[in-house]
């Protein structure tokens, strides 16, 4: 079977790498590698945070980065995540820690104090203590990306970089795709385009998702971070947090639906910058003086429940399947891809449940939900 895949971003490159074990693979991609959501992404690694409800997928996930660690130039660092709570939000987040270390994973709630104790750098004022997940990371998601596209030419795939897909060729199966330059024939196309995926779906085939914008910045902190500064997030405020490996400080945040992606900034918002600078001293020791280094924005897909959509379009053949949705958690998701795209193809089993991502758990394909930012999940 030659199976096409359009978009080499985190999700087509993982699934390029998982399919061509046993089958021919082509991908194609308008402009290159990791060229649009993947290559500014935060790279944060935090799967049993997201996936909670669901073991086998973050143990899966978890699992992935720590055997993948190595291949050519990919490396995962390992480092403790906190999930920081107001005291509305401490209850849940208590039962969670608990439920997660009653499963064995290294999950742990922390009152304020212990975490002020533990992670000296974390000041935390007018928060009420945290979830500590011990199994959490990053990595750096353009060479995670050209990695798997490694892996994926090893195992003989093609790359066809700098062509665009115009549009899928299908007469009630899947014929393959046409492009700029002319028709490729392929027996399944596997659609990771994005947020441009619903544009390319054959007419009378849609998935509920929308594009939004979402912003990083670096900052020099008054001394460099070292190697135990934790990653984190802070849902009330919408805001991410990890070390940069010369020691500055990462912060994303900033989620906004936008109706024309195509005329987004790719620069971060002056207003941004301010949100950060003035929460910077009230959550961090060490950051009164912190300097901007640089700041960048980028677009992802929405999908209404904030997990992805990985399945045939309803209505489709089952040779054509979208991997999009990704909701600003792609890159520490990208593991379900090959595994869940190879399951839709050929029936294998996943070494987890696949059912987060039908596309059939949505009555309405439309694009006009209310977004979700993954802050409030
Ligand atoms: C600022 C920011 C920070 C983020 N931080 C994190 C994080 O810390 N952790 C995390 O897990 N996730 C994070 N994400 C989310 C993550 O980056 C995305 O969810 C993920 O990269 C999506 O991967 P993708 O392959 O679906 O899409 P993309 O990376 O956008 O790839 C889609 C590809 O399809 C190609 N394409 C589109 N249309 C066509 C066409 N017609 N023909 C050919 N090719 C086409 C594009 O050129 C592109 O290369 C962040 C995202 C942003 C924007």
């Amino acid at each position: 079977m030659h199976v096409l895949i359009v978009g080499a971003g985190v999700a087509g490159c993982h699934a390029a790498a998982d399919l061509a074990v046993d089958h021919e693979v082509t991908v194609i991609d308008r402009s290159g590698v990791a060229a649009e959501a993947t290559g500014v992404s935060a790279g944060l690694v935090a799967p049993t945070n997201y996936y909670d409800d669901e073991p086998a997928i973050a143990r899966h996930a978890n699992r992935f980065f720590r055997d993948f660690d190595g291949t050519h130039e990919f490396t995962f660092t390992p480092r403790d995540r906190l999930d920081v709570l107001t005291d509305a939000e401490v209850a849940d987040g208590r039962a969670t820690a608990d439920a997660l270390a009653a499963a064995d994973f290294d999950v742990e709630f922390l009152e304020a104090s212990t975490l002020r104790d533990r992670f000296p750098g974390i000041r935390a004022d007018g928060f009420a203590g945290a979830v500590r997940y011990g199994d959490t990371g990053w990595v750096d998601p353009y060479t995670y990306a050209n990695a798997l596209r490694q892996t994926a030419q090893e195992r003989g795939a093609a790359f066809e970089l700098d062509r665009e897909v115009t549009g899928i060729r299908t007469d009630g199966t899947v014929r393959g795709v046409d492009t700029a330059t002319g028709p490729i024939d392929a027996d399944a196309v596997v659609v990771a385009a994005g947020w441009r995926t619903g544009d390319l779906l054959p007419t009378g085939l849609s998935v509920p998702i929308r594009p939004y914008r979402t912003q990083c910045v670096v900052v020099e902190p008054d001394a460099p971070l070292d190697d135990t500064f934790p990653t984190g997030r802070i849902g009330s405020e919408h805001l991410y947090f990890r070390p940069e490996h010369n020691g500055d400080l990462l912060i994303g945040g900033a989620h906004d639906t936008i109706a024309d992606p195509r005329a987004a900034s790719a620069d971060a918002d002056e207003s941004f910058m301010l949100e950060v600078a003035e929460f910077l001293p009230t959550f961090f020791a060490g950051a009164e003086k912190a300097g901007f280094v640089n700041g960048w924005a980028g677009v992802d897909t929405a999908s209404p429940d904030t997990r992805p959509i990985i399945d045939s379009p309803v209505g489709a053949p089952d040779s054509l399947i979208v991997a999009t949705g990704f909701n600003g958690l792609g890159v520490m998701t990208s593991p379900v891809v090959g595994p869940t795209v190879r399951h839709r193809l050929t029936g294998a089993e996943a070494p987890f449940p696949t059912d987060p991502f039908d596309a059939d758990r949505f009555e309405d394909v439309g694009a006009d939900f209310e977004y979700i930012s993954t802050s409030e999940v």
